[in-house]
């Protein structure tokens, strides 16, 4: 640990200067970062959202009324002071690696000594024919956009969300008891295709429509004609409200020509680009997924969390790999819960019950990917097995299928899980 006047700074002795561009889990994953190992340099966060930090996850919750506005913040309201950050609304909109600043739309100029890219994501808007004639639409990505189409509900709005993913079926439970209808339409055959495979997709879908949500899936839509979606089939669907929630990309565009882009912002297990001094963080970027081998975006508040951490302490001099990188879900859904992990590669372990359903998908000696839906209990054993690369063959992984619980580990395995590992 390092104290006061130490970190990264470039004149020697000079108090460090990191600048973050954004606000969210990454963010913050950084900014507490920096401060294990530096407690004074300058942090400043910069972001277009003017809102407190909050947690993006929770924006349907909003809706259905279950938390407040200030019930959402991912940290207390004395958060910046209490981290002696600075907290800058604005929006960047170039960098300048070689002279060490970041320009914002204002014309201002930020300089920094270590800069960290943690962007997130935006909604990808597909080029529909006729879009620009729909009244009332919007994304559902942000606060503001939860605060936009809290307006636009009515107990007599029929609601048309594109896309069965993730953040349609979110908002889809966010809004179904406040209008009269929703109707979520897919290209895909089935809901939560990146997600779920066909079986746990059904389930989900049965909760879905037992509280009145339509599907139109393989669908595609042809045009819009003001309130008027016309399918490809020919089929039309009159509706009031339009969501947009198709998918999403990372925000790359700042580092273009200055660091290596792939997917998203190309980071090692450091969270380093490949430009001196700027690291990058979260939904913006694709990192090693473990379970798979390969790279990856992985848009996951834990991960951008983790990765913003690591980055945080590696930018203020300390010495952070965070290689554990999965794809993950945690979510519910009217009550049912889902955790998902990995990939789905291998030979396949299935239970299926009431409102339960349960797939592990191994092969080579290693658990590659779960699905668990109803009950989730003991997820956090599966998601570690997938995590840490656990030999199969060092468990009694027939039980730990079954039962899973650390009895199933050998002895050495339990003292590791249980924290014994970490002296
Ligand atoms: C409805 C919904 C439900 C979700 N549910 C889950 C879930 O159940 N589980 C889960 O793990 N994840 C979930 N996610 C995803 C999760 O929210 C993200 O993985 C997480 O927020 C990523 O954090 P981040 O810090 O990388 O980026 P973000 O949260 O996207 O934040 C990036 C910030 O940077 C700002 N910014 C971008 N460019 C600039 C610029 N040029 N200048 C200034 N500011 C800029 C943005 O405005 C934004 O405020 C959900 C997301 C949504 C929308």
């Amino acid at each position: 640990m390092t104290g006061a006047g130490h970190g990264a700074g470039s004149d020697a002795g000079a108090p460090a200067r990191y600048v973050i561009i954004g606000n969210s889990a990454a963010a913050i994953g950084a900014a507490e970062g920096i401060r294990q190992t530096d407690k004074s340099g300058e942090i400043i966060l910069i972001s277009d959202e003017r809102h407190h930090t909050y947690s993006r996850p929770l924006i349907s919750y909003l809706l259905l009324g279950k938390v407040t506005e200030e019930g959402m913040r991912y940290r207390s309201g004395s958060f910046y002071e209490d981290s002696g950050c600075k907290f800058l609304h604005g929006s960047a909109v170039s960098v300048d690696a070689k002279g060490k600043a970041v320009l914002l739309s204002d014309g201002s100029r930020i300089p920094y000594d270590k800069l960290l890219a943690a962007t997130g994501s935006s909604a990808f808007i597909p080029p529909f024919e006729g879009l620009d004639t729909v009244r009332e639409k919007t994304t559902f990505m942000s606060l503001d956009d939860a605060k936009r189409l809290e307006g636009m509900l009515g107990p007599d709005k029929r609601v048309l969300i594109a896309g069965a993913g993730l953040i349609g079926l979110k908002c889809a439970e966010g809004i179904s008891e406040r209008v009269k209808s929703v109707t979520v339409f897919d290209l895909a055959p089935r809901i939560l295709s990146s997600v779920l495979d066909e079986g746990g997709a059904q389930l989900i879908r049965e909760r879905f429509e037992s509280k009145g949500i339509g599907f139109r899936l393989s669908a595609s839509v042809r045009r819009f004609d003001k309130d008027t979606a016309v399918f490809e089939d020919g089929s039309a669907v009159p509706f009031d409200v339009l969501v947009l929630a198709v998918g999403v990309r990372p925000n790359t565009a700042l580092l273009d020509g200055i660091a290596e882009i792939g997917r998203g912002i190309v980071i090692n297990a450091r969270s380093e680009t490949s430009a001196p001094d700027i690291y990058a963080a979260g939904d913006c970027t694709q990192a090693l997924d473990v379970s798979s081998g390969q790279e990856r975006v992985m848009a996951l508040l834990p991960n951008a969390y983790m990765q913003g951490e690591c980055a945080g302490i590696n930018m203020a001099g300390g010495d952070k790999s965070f290689d554990r990188s999965i794809p993950m879900n945690a979510v519910g859904f009217f009550g049912l819960h889902v955790v998902t992990a990995g990939h789905y590669d291998g030979d396949t372990y299935e239970e299926d019950g009431e409102g339960r359903y349960k797939r592990l998908f191994y092969s080579g000696d290693r658990l590659n990917g779960m699905i668990l839906i109803g009950n989730v209990e003991k997820a956090g054993i599966y998601t570690s097995l997938i995590r840490e690369r656990t030999p199969l063959s060092s468990i009694d992984f027939a039980l730990v299928c079954e039962k899973p619980g650390l009895m199933a580990f050998t002895k050495e395995e339990r003292f590791i899980k249980l924290g014994g590992g970490a002296g």
